[in-house]
């Protein structure tokens, strides 16, 4: 009797839906009574009540597993999403100025507290030639990034700055795009000689993509669509909290923003909303400090592993964000403070 008990025991823990089989088959009662708390876990109470102590049992039993089936699940999809954490290609973003000619709200550069300014050239040169010393074999991708990159005044040499220092890796050039008619030739020579994939971002504002993008083949220049924030649920609110009372590690895990490791100044962070947040910070009086741990000196990067650690780590400034970030629709910025906070 026991064995019974066993079989049909093992088989509703690693397949629920064979409680059917037993049952389906007439071969004793202890499947119908399976089968019925499966369908229905109420049932286990009903006869349990009835005085059928050997149903009751069995049907405990089995509600059981099927609890414990629902962990494991749970337990095993939080193992393979850390594990494809893990797996994502590494990328460094090189921040080459937060400010835009665009004005979206709740921007996670906070381009729009942005003054018009560029990361000098010399420090670019310096960051990339000590980082693709360090960690250059390992990285997989690196960004030029923004704010809006093709108003950067210097980017022919920046490209060629980033090609020289990081031989074997995919570069690409993120942009909104409206500026590509109106690029010089020496910025299509070089992307070209630099081998710059440009990231084109849609935004839903009165402009030809489509001419941009075939603007793009007439040059010769390799470019790939990276998303359209027209689409629904295509654009995002994250939300600050001043307290930084939120579940670091939780934030982190679900984290939107996790590997966007940004190089800025001297220093390279796990995002930009970390990196960028002195914009905040200035034009609204905000206090979201950083901590130490939170960034590394890129002087001091002397391996992946720095690198990795800032990707799959959560770091004191994850504290401070709000895990799910909300669907929004695509509107301008009028630069209130609510756009990137929750007081
Ligand atoms: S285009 Fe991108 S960088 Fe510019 S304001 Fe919009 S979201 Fe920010
Ligand atoms: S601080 Fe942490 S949780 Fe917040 S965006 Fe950056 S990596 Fe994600």
């Amino acid at each position: 009797m026991q064995n019974l008990f066993g079989i049909a025991l093992a088989y509703s823990y690693f397949w629920p839906g064979a409680l059917n089989t037993p049952a389906r088959q007439g071969s004793n009662k202890f499947g119908i009574a399976l089968a019925y708390s499966y369908f229905w876990p109420g049932a286990l109470n009903t006869l349990a009540r009835q005085g059928s102590n050997k149903f009751g049992i069995a049907l405990a039993y089995s509600y059981f597993c099927r609890i414990m089936n629902r962990i494991f699940k749970k337990i095993s999809n939080f193992v393979n999403t850390a594990l494809a954490h893990r797996r994502e290609p590494l990328r460094l973003e090189f921040i080459l100025s937060d400010y835009c000619n665009l004005n979206c709200k709740g921007c996670t550069h906070y381009s729009p507290l942005a003054a018009k300014v560029f990361e000098p050239l010399d420090q670019l040169e310096r960051n990339a030639a000590m980082l693709g010393k360090a960690v250059g074999k390992d990285i997989e991708y690196v960004y030029l990034i923004g704010g809006e990159t093709l108003l950067y005044p210097e980017l022919p040499e920046a490209m060629a700055i980033m090609r020289r220092h990081f031989p074997n890796t995919r570069i690409m050039l993120f942009t909104n795009g409206l500026l590509i008619p109106r690029m010089s030739d020496e910025f299509w020579q070089s992307a070209r000689d630099n081998a710059v994939t440009l990231a084109i971002t849609r935004y839903p504002v009165k402009f030809d993509y489509d001419a941009a993008e075939a603007e793009c083949n007439r040059r010769g220049v390799d470019y790939k669509v990276f998303g359209d924030r027209g689409e629904e649920g295509a654009f995002l609110r994250f939300a600050l909290d001043p307290a930084k009372s939120q579940p670091a590690r939780l934030s982190h895990f679900k984290c939107f923003n996790r590997g966007c490791i940004s190089v800025v100044g001297d220093k390279v962070y796990p995002c930009s909303i970390s990196a960028c947040i002195g914009h905040l910070n200035k034009a609204h009086a905000t206090r979201f400090e950083h901590l130490p741990g939170d960034w590394f000196n890129v002087a001091d990067i002397r391996g992946i592993r720095q690198i990795k650690r800032l990707r799959d780590r959560p770091v004191p400034f994850c504290g401070y964000c709000k895990p799910n970030p909300t669907v929004t629709d695509y509107g301008p910025s009028k630069r209130d403070k609510a756009e990137w906070v929750d007081d």
